[in-house]
């Protein structure tokens, strides 16, 4: 079995709250990535010229930037971008041939990804590795069992995994399809008792599941304080 590392234990943790742990992890991740960044490594070249590359973040990862400390880190980022940009258009817009052409947005568009989403799915990779590769580990499973399951999204993550034993993806993706098929019941028990089969009965375990499926179906939706 391989080694219990840290994100071992944060998934422990992450598998306790509501929601896909994978997606919890994955956000809380990058909110310490950013936080590092912004404390640490405003000044380091390579990572400014990176961002300035990949013209800022991408809008979801930008959601997250904004915080009253980090103002002056925002403008230092985002001044190089919109300096890089307006140079390279200087540069081009001064050849005629340049506003003939089709592929004119070649030149001021992104570079590269953007540098959180890379880290993100760094990140995500190894959250779910660990999942995997852990799973008949008995804390784990049973952690697992009494939890919501991960979103889809990171369940088709999961089953991508290679270098994982076939007993550990077979046992993980059993407990999780479980987690599927209890949902979809819950699903079907919702729509029944919205139609009045099932009477006046007051709903169950069902009553939120319509919210559960949103989340299980497309994944990463986190409150913006980590929720
Ligand atoms: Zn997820
Ligand atoms: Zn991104």
């Amino acid at each position: 079995m391989p080694l219990k590392t840290s994100t071992y234990f944060d998934l422990l943790e992450a598998l306790r709250q509501p929601g896909c742990a994978a997606c919890r992890l994955s956000d809380r991740y990058v909110r310490e990535n950013i936080d590092s960044f912004f404390y640490e490594n405003i000044t380091n070249v390579a990572r400014r010229e990176d961002i300035r590359r990949s013209r800022g973040f991408c809008s979801l990862h930008a959601s997250m930037l904004p915080a009253p400390a980090r103002m002056q880190g925002i403008a230092i980022l985002h001044q190089d971008v919109l300096n890089d940009v307006l140079r390279e258009m200087e540069s081009v817009g001064r050849t005629a041939t340049f506003w003939r052409r089709r592929d004119r947005a070649a030149s001021v568009r992104p570079k590269r990804a953007c540098t959180l989403c890379e880290f993100e799915r760094d990140r995500e990779q190894f959250v779910l590795s660990t999942l995997v590769a852990l799973f008949r580990d008995p804390e784990l499973t049973a952690t697992f069992d009494a939890s919501d399951g991960v979103c889809m999204p990171h369940f088709y993550g999961a089953l991508k995994l290679s270098h994982v034993a076939a007993a550990d993806m077979k046992a993980f993706a059993i407990a999780q399809t479980t987690k599927m098929a209890r949902l979809r019941d819950q699903l079907i028990q919702f729509i029944g008792q919205s139609n009045g089969s099932y009477g006046n009965r007051a709903m169950g375990d069902e009553a939120d599941s319509p919210l559960r499926a949103v989340r299980m179906v497309s994944g990463r939706i986190v409150h913006a304080d980590g929720r």
